[in-house]
């Protein structure tokens, strides 16, 4: 059966940008509904690093509290080689030198905590309906209104996981259904690849309660690289591995046998060996999904009636952790830019501009700066070339320690950091308001 119904704003998508964008229209009055294909947010293996930037929004929006009572690890310092002392990032310093900054470490939580404790603030506006297990299957368009000729997108069509349809009409569609965007698709709009020399296989080497507290560590040799991430959630501690080798190489490491796997991750981790090569942990590969690493970014976000954002924009490499980051600030822009005109019913391209202007910036830095990673550690690394990280960079740091600051602060502060609308903002712990 198809229905058509009508809202002032769909979101495509309810990860980070998504749910953000969503509670933020829905606290500045706009009417939204946001369409998530899946139940719920469980998803394994996904962004769970909330940097200080994304900390300091929480807080903002008085939901830290809430935040900070999820079961956590908390990172301040990253090393660059097990045992050597020499810092990478080091946000406890950023901390000393930035006082203003107000929680000066990278909390590590399962993306799902996240999205239910933000969508749950949202659904206490009542300008706010999250529909799940809803799939956006393509777009509405009517004619243009800013052009002679052209296409206008008025809405979407979807699809319910019970067999239901349906069409929902808008002032406006935001995409942030991720980096394979059906909404980005059939707008036809096509995203910039650029080169990336590697892929991300994911695993999770179970942690005893007693054991020792892990580090985040990235662990390099040549031929082979591993990030070890410590995590604690309510279901116990465990270690999430990221195994990184050359792009397209899935085929060929499966090929080689989970048992020759077992023994490489052993190699690279001799202290978690004994877990890593029981054939209880590793089965086989189906525990150790593959993450097609890409670097993208799209030359225009918006069309007439659509603007895309997070992901959808632009898919960020995993280094440095920043890709949810950096979707949550694309969400508070657009929701400051967007609120008025979206109340008033006014929305033009040239405010969906105004955002992509706003947000550019950033995401060409960050994405200029994985790249410079890229080449100089992962690519000679994985290549067999060096055996860890540049010998000048592993210098620089052990002379002068207070440059492991800088990292410290492009990764947990970033290029133009967003801060909530003062529309947005509500005093810390349940029940406060602000007016608009
Ligand atoms: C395995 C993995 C590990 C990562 N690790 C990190 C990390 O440690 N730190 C970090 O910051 N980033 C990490 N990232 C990246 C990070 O997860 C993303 O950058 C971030 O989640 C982007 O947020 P988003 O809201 O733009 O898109 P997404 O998080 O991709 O959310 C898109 C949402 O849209 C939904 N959706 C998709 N299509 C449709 C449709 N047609 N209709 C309705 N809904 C739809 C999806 O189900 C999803 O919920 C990782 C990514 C992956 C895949």
């Amino acid at each position: 059966m198809t229905r058509a119904e009508r809202t002032t704003c769909v979101v495509v998508g309810g990860g980070p940008a998504g749910v953000v964008l969503g509670l933020l229209l829905a606290r500045a009055g706009v009417e939204v509904t946001v369409l998530e294909k899946h139940a719920d947010f469980h998803r394994d293996f996904r962004g769970d690093t909330v940097h200080p930037s994304t900390l300091q929004l929480l807080d903002d929006l008085g939901l830290f509290e809430r935040f900070d009572a999820l079961p956590q690890t908390r990172l301040q310092r990253v090393e660059l080689v097990e045992g050597s002392g020499v810092v990478a990032a080091d946000l406890e310093r950023l901390g000393r030198l930035l006082p203003g900054l107000r929680h000066p470490y990278i909390a590590l939580v399962p993306q799902w905590d996240l999205l239910t404790l933000l969508a749950d603030a949202a659904r206490e506006e009542p300008s706010f309906t999250l529909r799940t297990s809803t799939e956006v299957t393509g777009l509405l368009t009517g004619p243009a209104r800013e052009t002679p000729t052209g296409r206008r997108v008025t809405g979407v069509r979807w699809r319910t996981s019970d067999g239901g349809s349906g069409e929902l009409e808008a002032d406006l569609v935001v995409a942030c259904d991720g980096r394979w965007s059906t909404a980005r698709r059939s707008a036809e709009l096509v995203p910039r690849e650029l080169e990336v020399p590697f892929d991300v296989w994911w695993l999770r080497l179970p942690l005893a309660e007693d054991a020792r507290d892990a580090r985040l560590l990235p662990v390099l040799r040549r031929g082979r690289a591993v990030v070890v991430i410590p995590r604690r959630t309510a279901e116990g501690r465990y270690l999430q591995i990221a195994y990184l080798g050359p792009k397209g190489g899935d085929a060929a490491l499966r090929a080689r046998g989970v048992e020759a796997f077992r023994r490489d991750v052993a190699e690279l981790l001799p202290e978690h060996a004994a877990t890593a090569l029981s054939p209880d942990v590793i089965r086989s590969f189906d525990d150790v999904p593959v993450l097609d690493v890409r670097l993208s970014r799209l030359p225009t976000w918006h069309r007439e009636g659509l603007l895309c954002i997070g992901d959808a924009a632009h898919a960020m490499s995993p280094v440095g952790g920043v890709g949810i980051n950096l979707a949550v600030q694309d969400a508070v822009a657009a929701a400051r830019l967007l609120a008025a005109p979206l109340r008033e019913r006014r929305v033009r391209r040239a405010h969906l501009a105004a955002v992509q202007r706003r947000r550019t910036l950033p995401t060409v830095v960050t994405q200029a700066l994985q790249q410079q990673a890229h080449r100089r550690v992962l690519a000679p690394v994985l290549a067999g070339a060096v055996g860890g990280p540049p010998r000048p960079v592993l210098a620089a740091l052990r002379r002068f320690p207070w440059l492991a600051a800088v990292p410290a602060y492009v990764v947990g502060v970033g290029v133009r950091p967003e801060r909530a609308p003062r529309w947005a903002r509500r005093p810390a712990g349940p029940g406060g308001r602000v007016s608009r």
